[in-house]
């Protein structure tokens, strides 16, 4: 019998008594590795309100032992980075280097949490008005929320909590459905780093637990990533209920390549740009949009990206792993067949592909597009599989443009050797995250993950200083003392100054 994935209430790994359970699958075979249940309404409750009465406890812990909770956590998560790799190996397929990878971005923001203290600063302005000073401090919310997606179950997760809850607000999680065996390996850590009970809770499911978050009154803030359809609802519908809310979406990243680039870093980045991660990052490339004669790169791009493949975590030499789910794969499949009847060129075509010993994976070779135009489908849906599409533009000016008509924003690289080029383009573009000879533009948790236009939906973003203010409400206070009403007194004086 395959094992069932516990929920986290109350600082306890319960079983579910739920009859609705979803199956977690290995995407590289198939084989069912547990199934996750979808929390009962009655369990949604308990979290919710374990994490309400711990937030009368948790406020009040010093921040300098908050902070020393996150450095115990970062700790054990760099001891135990290989163990929560592995499991995000079997349960989403990525390779065992990325799968690490995905560990160590959340373990930056776990030690970005640790800096808590400087972070919780507020305002001081003396002298206002004569006697008057006014001086503002952040305190926590409540008991926030985070929704998270498939493709990164330990990054985005510690994107969330261990900030809201260094902040002194409790959390309640609800992981992807695909993968959620991760976010519990992260939960066992916490609790050996010291969590108190209840300031974490783990609930797993699918829509009807995230309309439970959605709709209680006693969640105060809501982060979530994923697509852009569930973007705009989580994002609606939590602000219909008078919630903040933060809601990172899909995206379409386009990359620029100027013909004074190094050509080969330009291929060197776009082969794992693009199909890195089989494809399925927010942020990978999925657009090159070369400038000139540059365009006269683009079959030894498709080369390049053509010698690598997929391939099981076990394999060292396999440069990425399976699509999440049959489904994706099939959705991955119709775009490429849709691409190649609206006309565009493949250069490269990865819808065949077998890898040998795991014949039911879900894998995709790496596919390449030339003579692809705003119009397509393949251009206008985010494809989230390993495949790139190329197009040519006669000049900056005209790339710019047609990354601006994009409606996605969150990250974009431009390859030149030219800082005037680098400028104007850093300068004009309607993207919030820009790689200047960087292909995944990424910002390290003492920036935030700025995502723009239809990739974000809310104000202040992940991690960084923005995070803080997410998950805080800021409290200003204006003192006036008279100096008339000095008075220092003890048992044996009274002293007026
Ligand atoms: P998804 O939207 O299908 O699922 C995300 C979460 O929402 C899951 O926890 C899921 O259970 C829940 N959910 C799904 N359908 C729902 C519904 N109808 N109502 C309420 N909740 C629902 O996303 P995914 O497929 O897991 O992740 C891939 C997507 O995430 C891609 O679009 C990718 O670009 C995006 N993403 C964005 C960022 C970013 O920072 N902008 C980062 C990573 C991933």
């Amino acid at each position: 019998m395959t094992q069932q994935v516990k929920l986290f209430i109350d600082g306890e790994f319960v079983h579910s008594n739920s009859d609705k359970l979803i199956p977690v699958t290995n995407p590289a075979t198939q084989e069912i590795i547990a199934q996750v249940p979808c929390a009962t309404a009655a369990e949604m409750q308990q979290a919710i309100a374990s994490a309400k009465a711990a937030f009368q406890t948790w406020k009040e812990v010093p921040v300098s032992e908050r902070a020393r909770l996150m450095m115990r956590y970062a700790q054990l998560l760099k001891d135990h980075q290989a163990d929560i790799a592995a499991i995000i190996c079997e349960e989403l397929g990525k390779t065992v280097e990325d799968a690490k990878g995905d560990v160590w971005r959340g373990i930056e923001v776990v030690e970005q949490a640790a800096n808590i203290p400087s972070l919780m600063m507020g305002e001081t302005v003396e002298n206002v008005a004569r006697s008057i000073d006014t001086y503002s401090y952040i305190q926590p919310l409540g008991v926030c929320a985070g929704i998270t997606p498939f493709n990164f179950p330990a990054m985005i997760p510690l994107w969330m909590f261990p900030l809201a809850i260094a902040c002194g607000n409790t959390f309640i999680l609800k992981p992807s459905e695909q993968d959620p065996m991760t976010v519990n390996k992260l939960a066992e850590l916490f609790v050996q780093a010291g969590a108190p009970k209840g300031v974490l809770q783990v609930v797993h499911g699918a829509k009807e637990q995230v309309d439970a978050i959605l709709h209680h009154p006693d969640i105060k803030a809501i982060s979530f990533v994923g697509s852009v359809n569930v973007g705009q609802y989580i994002y609606k519908t939590g602000t219909d209920n008078l919630k903040r809310v933060q809601a990172f979406a899909g995206a379409k990243n386009h990359m620029v390549i100027m013909p004074d680039a190094n050509k080969q870093q330009v291929i060197n980045a776009l082969v794992g740009a693009s199909v890195g991660a089989a494809g399925q990052r927010c942020m990978a490339i999925s657009v090159a949009v070369f400038v000139g004669s540059a365009a006269e790169w683009i079959p030894e791009v498709a080369a390049a990206i053509g010698k690598v493949g997929p391939g099981h975590y076990s394999n060292p030499n396999a440069a990425y792993g399976p699509q999440i789910s049959p489904q994706a794969k099939a959705r991955v499949m119709s775009l490429i067949d849709q691409g190649k009847k609206e006309g565009a060129t493949c250069l490269l075509d990865g819808s065949s592909c077998e890898v040998e010993g795991y014949p039911k994976g879900n894998w995709v070779g790496p596919t390449v597009f030339s003579n692809v135009t705003t119009e397509m489908e393949i251009y206008k849906q985010e494809i989230f599989g390993p495949v790139l599409n190329t197009m040519t533009v006669n000049s900056l000016q005209e790339a710019i443009e047609l990354v601006n008509a994009s409606p996605f924003g969150n990250g974009t690289a431009i390859f030149t050797a030219s800082g005037a080029a680098a400028r104007k383009y850093q300068h004009n573009v309607e993207v919030g995250q820009v790689g200047i000879n960087v292909p995944i533009p990424v910002p390290l948790p003492f920036f935030s993950f700025t995502g723009w236009k239809g990739s974000f939906y809310g104000d202040q973003h992940a991690y960084g200083k923005q995070a803080v203010r997410f998950y805080t409400e800021t409290k200003t206070i204006t003192a006036r003392w008279f100096d008339d009403d000095i008075a220092v007194s003890g048992p044996n004086m009274s002293i007026n100054l």
